[in-house]
């Protein structure tokens, strides 16, 4: 079926319809590259290993081809607050440890400002912009009522005890709790934390503000334990995305989600889910890479039992059921579907060149470098990027907090439906905007975002 639309400002909510190819010539393209009007003009500097100006630079690329207002894209161009504290905390062997933390809260236009908590030894500031700056895209492409930020703690969460965890834990929202709170700012987990640290989240914030739990204070913080105020189906939230994308748009790859081959990057939360979710589909991940090395099995690996010795020794090494490969053999590997779920940037011009997939899903944030990207799209690989597949977790967040602020609980059932609902949506809304646009998935997502907020401060206007 074709679409009807001939204004390329039509309206990409119009996603139930199946998607056409109507040729538009983008307004931002001059002469085939892009103008970045912006990008002088707020003194941003053009380093293009720089992960939030990569992150930028597809916001403005796409606010360009929608063309749209000036004061729209020096908005999106820089977080509206930048949060940077430093607290001690004393250690388990008797001395204090200075810690530095963020919140970055990038914007707001469309609701509270949401996203992740990360303990990460190489957290910094201008990498924390840029998961805020994806947030706020990740959000408006699933339609969900929130802005984006993110957070984190330069600390290695490997070498501390789960006391010292607590205490950090506790003293960074002491140290930033002003700033966020369940009608303003909505923490959740990343990478390195999980449902125990926001468990503690939320007790301290309780405390601070003088709650109990059970009311509205308890949705300062999602990805909590279900016993706790946590939504069922949260854990497994941003897999269970990926795979929903996978399974709606695969078939018009030409690849059938049952016995297509698949190789991933990390075995945590979102790769571990991802991986049991991909089995019950019935695909074939055949090898996996974590920070302790790559395995690989011809007949596929059995995705439940890693999960199992991946909890038990921490990571994926010397798992049983598989054999020890390199890691240019990982990357080499002939597969279907290629899924990034460990860190950002890991995808670059020497990864891209090796690799041997038809589609590569992001189901990390950022997981591929523009010069990745480039590689990977002369060669004909689709990339499903990362605002889009890896929107699950904080749409399932979304959940939870409305379940909080209701006082109700939703069953797994519900939980499932309404998060394949909102990725089956967003995966049509991209599919328009790159037939519309004639653009790649990647700046797709970001057209269909963009459009979305775009329209907000139409209607909104700036304030005063
Ligand atoms: P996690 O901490 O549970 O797992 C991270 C994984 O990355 C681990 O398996 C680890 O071994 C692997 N890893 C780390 N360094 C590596 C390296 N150098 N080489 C190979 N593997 C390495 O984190 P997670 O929650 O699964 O998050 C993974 C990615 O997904 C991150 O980009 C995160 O921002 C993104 N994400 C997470 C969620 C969520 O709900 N947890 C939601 C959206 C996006």
């Amino acid at each position: 079926m074709t679409t009807t639309h001939t204004d390329h400002h039509a309206d990409l909510d119009m996603a139930t319809t199946q998607h056409g190819s109507a040729s538009i010539t983008a307004p931002g393209i001059h002469n085939g590259t892009f103008q970045r009007r912006v990008w002088d003009e707020l003194g941003l500097q053009r380093d293009t290993d720089n992960l939030y100006l990569q992150t930028i630079d597809s916001v403005l690329k796409a606010c360009e081809i929608i063309d749209a207002r000036h004061h729209v894209q020096i908005i999106l161009a820089q977080p509206k607050n930048e949060i940077m504290v430093h607290f001690p905390v004393k250690m388990d062997h008797g001395h204090h440890a200075l810690f530095k933390g963020y919140r970055v809260q990038h914007n707001n236009a469309l609701g509270p400002y949401k996203g992740g908590i990360r303990f990460h030894a190489d957290v910094s500031l201008d990498h924390v912009k840029a998961l805020a700056a994806l947030m706020t895209m990740k959000c408006s492409l699933v339609r969900i009522p929130f802005g984006g930020a993110k957070g984190g703690i330069k600390v290695d969460p490997r070498a501390c005890s789960p006391n010292e965890l607590m205490r950090i834990t506790r003293r960074f929202v002491s140290a930033i709790a002003p700033q966020i709170g369940p009608n303003f700012d909505i923490p959740a987990p990343d990478v390195g934390t999980n449902s125990q640290i926001m468990a503690w989240f939320a007790d301290t914030y309780i405390n601070i503000t003088q709650n109990t739990p059970n009311t509205d204070a308890s949705a300062v913080v999602t990805g909590k334990p279900v016993e706790f105020g946590g939504s069922l189906g949260r854990e497994k939230a941003t897999g269970q995305g990926v795979i929903d994308v996978l399974v709606e748009l695969l078939p018009e790859l030409g690849i059938n989600m049952k016995g297509c081959s698949a190789s991933l990057i990390g075995y945590g939360n979102v790769g571990s889910w991802a991986a049991r979710l991909l089995e019950e589909r019935g695909g074939r991940l055949l090898t996996v890479m974590d920070h302790t090395g790559a395995i690989y099995n011809e007949r596929g690996l059995d995705a439940h039992a890693l999960a199992e010795h991946v909890a038990r020794s921490g990571g994926v090494a010397g798992f049983p059921g598989a054999e020890a490969i390199s890691v240019d053999d990982f990357y080499s590997l002939e597969v279907d579907v290629f899924i990034p779920a460990a860190l950002e940037q890991m995808i670059d011009v020497d990864q891209a060149d090796r690799m041997n997939c038809k589609v590569v899903a992001e189901a990390a944030n950022a997981p591929t470098t523009p010069a990745g990207d480039a590689v990977l799209r002369e060669k004909g690989v689709e990339v499903l990027p990362a605002i889009l597949c890896s929107a699950g977790g904080v749409t399932v967040s979304y959940f939870e907090w409305v379940q909080n602020k209701a006082q109700v609980q939703w069953d797994a059932e519900r939980v499932d439906a309404e998060l394949n609902r909102h990725m089956v949506l967003a995966a049509r809304r991209t599919q328009l905007a790159r037939h519309r646009y004639e653009v790649d998935m990647r700046t797709a997502a970001y057209i269909a975002a963009t459009e979305h907020i775009r329209k907000v401060y139409a209607v909104r206007g700036i304030f005063p």
